[in-house]
């Protein structure tokens, strides 16, 4: 039994929905189909989720949004004419939609997450019915009914261990289950949604659930290639990787896969492949437990931007019982999340998403660390780019990081900060955001351009 996940751009339109329907049907292993919304038709068109993510806005500010609901409406009813599914299924979606925009708005994270959810939902609804409409036995399934819950933090959910179990009766099913990706509920009953892009994680929780052979994610590209393919030319496909290499990859800016979505199909190990809606005879890529080594040292470079640093420096830190605890104790007091801290003798680095912060909260900051923990000195930096070059060879491979820094050197780009030994998989780049195409050019240049003689 295989697990198949569809993104937004493989259900954009009607005739993106009819090749999913042809490569649903032909595997029959292919049992449970997970949904997005509809994505972008085109690079400047807007996705259903964001259009609905700024109705339920306008609708908390007591705006009525009357062109917004009809710009979503007519997303599926366009994709309902070009499937000649009958008015019913549009007026069951207008429907809906009119009873989430007048819920309960005491909480606005929870109205907009059902508003959100309702993108996946309402498409999942549209494609049963197209597979009914082909003849093919298939149903739409609603979270709860199947048993996948959440914790209760809006916008950023996590499935609860619980799910599971339950979610292996979905083998029992006649036909075709098709599963909006995205959401489940809580256990008091409310819909939340994952994180952005979180439809792959219900793929893979629903692969875990029903311990699939395989769980297959199809989206728009032929394969997860190697570095941005915005920032090189044509760069390598990679055809296998293991699970931790996709994760560090995913994390820090492949967008093809979801960071958070490959623990639970690692967990079960399951294989992960991702393919091409658009092409899928191509074998596409494999996340794995093991792959042999066969590449060299570095599989993939992945880069993002928007990162501080807080530098703090004090003589003597390394003796100072409590010094890191104390630290971390007021980003917690903030409710700030931190990604990386390189540590020296008298100093530590932390690295943090820029946008947890504003200028009044950085000031709070530096006060209370130089006040409280009678800091020499405590400096932050803005706008940096974090590279991460990941692969499984690497810790076993002499001179990795010297071939990097050597690159990076050449391409005139300097190192902020280096973070090795860690992840046993990745060693990380602190750069500043201007540098960033440069240096991963230059990385990709030296990690995989063979040397011509
Ligand atoms: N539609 C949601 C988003 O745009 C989830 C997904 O597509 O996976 O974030």
């Amino acid at each position: 039994m295989k697990v198949v996940k569809f993104g937004g751009s493989s259900l954009a339109s009607g005739s993106q929905i009819e090749k999913v329907f042809q490569i649903v049907l032909a595997d029959s292993a292919r049992k449970v189909v997970v949904v997005s919304a509809p994505g972008k038709r085109y690079s400047d068109d807007i996705k259903v989720t964001d259009l609905l993510i700024s109705l339920a806005e306008k609708q908390l500010q007591g705006e009525e949004d009357k062109e917004g609901f009809d710009a979503v409406l007519e997303r599926y009813q366009s994709i309902a004419n070009e499937l000649h599914l009958s008015n019913e299924i549009i007026l069951r979606i207008k429907k809906d939609l009119m009873d989430l925009l007048e819920g309960n708005k005491d909480n606005p994270e929870r109205y907009i997450d059902a508003l959100k959810a309702s993108g996946e939902d309402n498409n999942a609804k549209l494609i049963a019915a197209y597979f009914q409409a082909q003849g093919v036995k298939a149903e739409y399934v609603n979270p709860k009914d199947a048993g996948l819950f959440v914790s209760d933090e809006p916008g950023k959910a996590q499935v609860l261990a619980e799910s599971y179990e339950k979610l292996f009766e979905l083998r029992e099913r006649e036909g075709i289950v098709i599963f909006p990706g995205f959401f489940g509920y809580t256990l008091e009953g409310d819909v939340l949604t994952f994180s952005r892009s979180g439809s792959d994680i219900t793929g893979s929780i629903l692969a875990n659930g029903i311990k699939a052979d395989l769980y297959e994610n199809f989206t728009d590209v032929d394969a997860v290639y190697s570095v941005n393919p915005n920032i090189v030319d044509s760069p390598k496909e990679i055809s296998e990787l293991t699970y931790r290499e996709m994760r560090e990859l995913s994390y820090a800016g492949f967008s093809v896969f979801h960071d958070e979505a490959l623990i639970p199909a690692f967990r079960a190990g399951i294989p992960v492949n991702i393919k091409n809606t658009n092409n899928p005879t191509a074998p596409g890529t494999r996340v794995v437990n093991y792959r042999e080594n066969s590449n060299g040292p570095v599989i993939g470079i992945a880069s993002d931007k928007g990162f501080c640093s807080i530098y703090i420096s004090k003589y003597l830190m390394n003796r100072e019982i409590g010094f890191g605890r104390k630290l971390l104790q007021i980003l917690e007091e903030y409710g700030l999340s931190y990604e990386h801290i390189p540590s020296g003798i008298d100093d530590i680095t932390l690295i943090l998403r820029q946008n947890q912060m504003d200028t009044k909260l950085e000031g709070q900051i530096i006060t209370r660390i130089t006040e409280e923990l009678k800091a020499d000195e405590v400096k932050v930096e803005h706008n940096l780019s974090l590279i991460m070059i990941v692969g499984e060879g690497m810790r076993h491979n002499v001179g990795t990081t010297a071939k990097a820094t050597k690159a990076l050197a050449e391409a005139g780009v300097n190192i902020e900060m280096i973070n090795q030994g860690s992840s046993e998989v990745s060693m990380m780049f602190g750069i500043k955001e201007v540098d960033e195409t440069r240096a991963v050019q230059a990385l990709y240049h030296e990690f995989f351009v063979p040397v011509t003689v």
